[in-house]
């Protein structure tokens, strides 16, 4: 029997090796990719779909039909498990897989933090798809009354969103909400300065309300109360205080990094399986913590595609180099964003021009096989 690749998860990572999956066709290889929506959105650009600059179609990828159309199989659900020794994928659905050869690329997912059970009008910066019912919601909530949104998390999708909610509202002529971001400590703590300082100034020339006072305690969907016990009433809630790697690894006794992540060698290589393969937010990158960003994903493409191929013709292994310092763009809403790389910064609208520029070369790529 034909020797079986699964990929898990479409993400960034696996880009390539998408686009390219006729080759390991080509060579009598089976091929299954297992996902849990037929698209694949990219994050980048999620907070400017908030916004209505790129509708949604812009921004993801057909997976499924990719797939198909190079004559493999695209199985719409969600791995939940792996069993290593028997090389058997678990699906939520009770389905099991049997590989040869496994990539996985599943992202990573915002942690709960103490929420309430019931989680209307609360909605995570992840998957990227929520965005798209966050957008609907603000526009119904807006044409009725004024209502204040809370976004819990001081980082980049933190600041992002909020730019992005200024834009949606303004252009789509509702009342303007509150905007306040509960960052717990300073925002943007991680950044420099100069970065630091051209967000928040942006932020409050649109009026967004920075609370630096306490970290949230409890969520529920009629606001959130602080550690100190203080409480805020919310008509929408944003989390978005960062990520932990798919907990399919932790779940199956499959070595991790300490965020969870599966730790993978400098092939991409599981340290414990060598037939199991990963790359973008789910990993944990054993030579150095890398951070989770989407430029790491993209730049470990082609190493993924062809450590995918030597796997399965025992031919030598790629070295993935997370490479130097990357250029971070954030899109702060009204046709702006801030710049940083290396030593140089600034803000403004050829910032955002540079970005809208780099992320729609980016879709216009890979959705150009569809
Ligand atoms: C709002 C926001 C904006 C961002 N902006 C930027 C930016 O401008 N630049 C940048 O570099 N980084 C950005 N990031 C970070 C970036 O999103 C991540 O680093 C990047 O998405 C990682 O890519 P990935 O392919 O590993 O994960 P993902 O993009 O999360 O893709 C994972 C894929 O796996 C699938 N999947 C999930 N669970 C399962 C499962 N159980 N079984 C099978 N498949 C599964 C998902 O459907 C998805 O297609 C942003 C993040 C957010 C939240």
């Amino acid at each position: 029997m034909a020797k079986h690749l699964v990929l898990v998860g479409g993400g960034h990572a696996h880009m390539v090796t998408l686009v390219n999956i006729n080759a390991f066709v080509g060579k009598g290889y089976r091929v299954t990719v297992i996902g849990p929506s037929e698209h694949h959105y990219y994050s980048g650009m999620g907070p400017g779909m908030l916004g209505g600059t790129y509708s949604p179609s812009d921004i993801r990828f057909a997976t499924k039909h990719v797939v198909e159309k190079q004559g493999c199989v695209f199985l719409l659900g969600k791995a939940v498990r792996v069993r290593p020794d028997e090389r058997l994928i678990e699906l939520e659905s009770g389905e099991t897989v049997r590989y040869d050869v496994v990539s996985f690329n599943a992202g990573s997912y915002v942690p709960r933090l103490n929420l309430s059970e019931v989680t209307e009008n609360i909605y995570p910066v992840k998957p990227i798809e929520k965005l798209m019912e966050a957008q609907a919601r603000i526009k119904e909530l807006a044409s009725q009354k004024s209502i204040t949104i809370g976004i819990i998390g001081g980082g980049p999708s933190s600041v992002e969103i909020a730019g992005n909610i200024w834009q949606l509202t303004s252009e789509y002529g509702v009342n303007q909400p509150r905007v306040k971001i509960f960052s717990g400590s300073r925002m943007m703590a991680n950044y420099p300065e100069g970065v630091r300082a051209r967000i928040e100034k942006s932020l409050k020339s649109h009026g967004v309300e920075i609370y630096t006072n306490g970290f949230v305690q409890t969520i529920d969907p009629d606001g959130i109360n602080l550690e100190s016990g203080e409480r805020y009433d919310l008509d929408l809630i944003f989390l978005a205080i960062g990520v932990k790697p798919n907990a399919i690894f932790e779940r199956s006794g499959i070595p991790t990094g300490p965020d969870g992540g599966m730790l993978v060698n400098a092939y991409l290589q599981s340290t414990a399986y060598p037939e199991m393969f990963g790359g973008g937010d789910c990993i944990y990158f054993q030579d150095q913590p890398l951070d989770k960003v989407g430029v790491y994903a993209v730049r470990q493409n082609p190493v993924l595609y062809n450590n995918l191929f030597a796997a399965l013709e025992e031919k030598p292994f790629q070295v993935f180099s997370p490479g130097g310092d990357y250029l971070l763009i954030f899109n702060m809403g009204g046709g702006k964003g801030v710049l940083r790389k290396k030593w140089l910064t600034f803000g403004g609208r050829l910032a955002f021009i540079i970005k809208n520029y780099i992320d729609r070369k980016f879709m216009k790529k890979f959705q150009a096989i569809e």
